[in-house]
């Protein structure tokens, strides 16, 4: 028997919840990412910036209505994934070892994150997409969402990341953070996603290596040829860098949901991106 002070809360219907998720808070699903070159140090591998780290969980703190949270790989994911070019798919049996290390670098860093989540008392959980996730080529083909959107109800926050994901095509593959959060985000209904880096937004070009490197302050469908002319970046990313980033909201933008990429480096800019600033950083919408 539960003690007596349990017994006597009336926790709501469980049909009810989910019924109110469906109806209104899903209106107001935030899906964040946290890129690997903010959470990582990607010069070093398995390098994790801990007081980063601290300090986004504590950003991450009372962000109003239903939360997803994505990361990148950074110096955990990446390099393995290189060495054993996962992201080409199965080739020879020695790749089989390279899938068990990469998927493992990703459930240590989650781990480290959702620990750092949760001494900020945010109910985070694990959420495996190599669990869940079918992919086509490199693209993901389908994906069960039933648990999500229940961990969603109960107001648990569910902590993905990119993977290693079996894939019908080639057996295997990488699927990005970035990727995922654009699939959650049009499955889940989000209106708005936020990506968490560490440089201003997106650039003309590198502003790591080129000085007249220009901020991009909105991004529309209209400027794809300057998509297609950012040269790819060379931080020993398999999943295409900040290209490959844009893309994928340009697509994403096409069903309504802006997004705003954010230098997450800087204290209190994802926090208050969070909690609806606009213009902090690189938005890409459809709009004209
Ligand atoms: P994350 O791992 O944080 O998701 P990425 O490494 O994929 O992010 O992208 C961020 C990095 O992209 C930045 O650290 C920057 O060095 C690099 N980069 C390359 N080209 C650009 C650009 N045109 N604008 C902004 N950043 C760029």
């Amino acid at each position: 028997m539960p003690p007596a002070a349990i017994r006597q809360v009336r926790w709501p219907k469980w049909s009810d919840m989910l019924q109110s998720l469906s109806q209104s808070d899903a209106m107001k699903l935030l899906i964040v990412k946290l890129g690997g070159s903010v959470i990582t140090d990607k010069r070093k591998p398995f390098a994790i910036k801990h007081t980063v780290v601290k300090r986004l969980a504590k950003e991450l703190k009372g962000v109003p209505g239903p939360l997803v949270i994505v990361h990148g790989g950074g110096s955990f994911g990446h390099p393995l994934a290189l060495k054993y070019r996962i992201a080409d798919g199965y080739r020879e049996k020695d790749q089989l070892m390279g899938v068990s290390l990469t998927h493992l670098a990703m459930e240590k860093l989650n781990k480290y994150l959702i620990e750092a989540l949760q001494k900020e008392g945010i109910p985070a959980i694990a959420f495996q997409p190599s669990a869940c996730v079918l992919s086509s080529d490199g693209r993901i083909k389908s994906m069960e969402l039933g648990p999500l959107r229940r961990i969603l109800a109960l107001g648990l926050v569910p902590v993905l990341y990119g993977d290693v994901v079996f894939d019908v095509k080639k057996g295997f593959s990488i699927l990005s953070g970035d990727q995922l959060v654009s699939y959650l985000a049009r499955k889940l209904g989000a209106t708005r996603v936020v990506f968490g880096v560490d440089v201003d937004g997106v650039y003309t070009s590198c502003p790591k290596r080129n000085d007249r490197a220009e901020l991009l302050r909105v991004i529309t469908p209209s400027d794809v040829k300057l998509v297609a002319s950012m040269e790819k970046d060379e931080t020993g990313d398999v999943t295409g860098g900040m290209q490959a980033k844009v893309r994928e909201l340009l697509e994403l933008a096409k069903f309504g949901v802006e997004a705003e990429i954010v230098n997450a480096a800087r204290a209190n800019v994802l926090k208050e991106a969070l909690r609806g600033k606009r213009g902090l950083g690189t938005i890409v919408t459809g709009g004209k």
